[in-house]
């Protein structure tokens, strides 16, 4: 019952409290709009979110991840959380909208507006750029959270002040798995770690860092370093570069589910594919794209790197 002098909130639906403007990206739970907030005018980014099919309300496992993504998004280089709405769509179903802090682009968009230019990310751009994702990631790692999908797709930025945020965190495990493809690049390999894409079923922080060095590689040649079309390809793709692995530089590997025989190479020349990139950032790189997950550096180390040594962190 209502004490004297306590106030009663008014909750109001997703639908009463948002005006959608409009679509603005499709992630692998749903979709993203832009709305506007009808109280204060601002400007938000709402995510629509299926639940699981056969669940009835919000599960407990989903309500910890959205408090997991809450605590999260306290860092400065974690997507803002701002509130979580509950509501039903037209069949009745629970559908949660997730509403975020907007950010006017992402990195899969701003590393193509380079390509269709035919200039290069400023390397300083891209020290500032690396070091705030280490910085998001290492953050999460301390929390014990990996994200599993890093790419440049769910990686947003503020154009005009430079930052990035990491965004579709901590999500994969309280919703449903995508029943349906959305576009090519949703279900994108080309970040995929090798212990992953072989089968391995505990997986550690060394998925992301795999996934950290591939967008390194990306901000300084503009294309992706890996592009396979599925799995076995995208394993070719690295086998070609760092040379098909073996029981000697990686323990174990030919234990791992998906092992098979594979054609034999030997690695390349690192330096080659990423060209331009100066020495110290060929050895971060380098030392990311280990094949031995505990041999790979952790993003606490990575930003401890030489290479981050001539940035100013005064702001990051
Ligand atoms: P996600 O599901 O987080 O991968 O989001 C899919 C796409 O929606 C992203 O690539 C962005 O283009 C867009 N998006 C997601 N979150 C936001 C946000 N907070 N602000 C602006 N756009 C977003």
């Amino acid at each position: 019952m209502e004490k004297p002098g306590e106030t009663i909130a008014v909750v109001l639906s997703a639908k009463e409290a948002f005006e959608k403007l409009e679509k603005v990206g499709e992630g692998t739970y749903g979709k993203v709009y832009r709305a506007r907030e009808k109280a204060t005018g601002k400007i938000v980014a709402l995510k629509k979110t299926r639940l699981h099919e056969d669940d009835e309300g919000v599960p407990p496992t989903t309500l910890r991840e959205v408090s997991i993504l809450r605590m999260l998004s306290r860092d400065p280089h974690v997507v803002r959380l701002l509130d979580v709405k509950q509501g039903q769509n037209k069949e009745g179903k629970t559908v949660l909208y997730l509403v975020f802090e907007y950010m006017d682009t992402d990195l899969k968009k701003f590393i193509r507006s380079f390509r269709q230019t035919g200039q290069n990310i400023p390397p300083p751009t891209i020290k500032g750029l690396m070091y705030q994702l280490c910085k998001g990631v290492a953050f999460c790692h301390g929390h014990g959270i990996l994200h599993r999908d890093l790419k440049p797709h769910n990686l947003l930025m503020d154009r005009k002040t430079m930052m990035l945020k990491i965004a579709d965190l901590g999500l994969a495990r309280a919703f449903t798995v995508p029943l349906k493809k959305y576009t090519h690049e949703i279900l994108t390999l080309w970040y995929r770690a090798p212990e992953v894409l072989l089968g391995a079923t505990h997986y550690s922080m060394a998925v992301d860092m795999w996934s950290v060095a591939c967008i390194f590689a990306e901000l300084v040649t503009k294309t992706a370093l890996f592009p396979g079309d599925f799995e076995l390809q995208q394993l070719l793709h690295i086998f070609r570069l760092l040379g098909t692995p073996n029981e000697d530089v990686w323990p174990g590997v030919s234990k791992l589910m998906n092992w098979h025989e594979y054609p034999q190479w030997g690695p390349q020349s690192f330096s080659k594919a990423v060209p331009g990139l100066e020495e110290t950032g060929v050895d971060l790189l380098f030392q990311m794209v280990q094949y031995e997950p505990s041999k790979r550096l952790f993003a606490k180390k990575a930003m401890e790197h030489p290479y981050f040594d001539d940035l100013d962190k005064t702001y990051l």
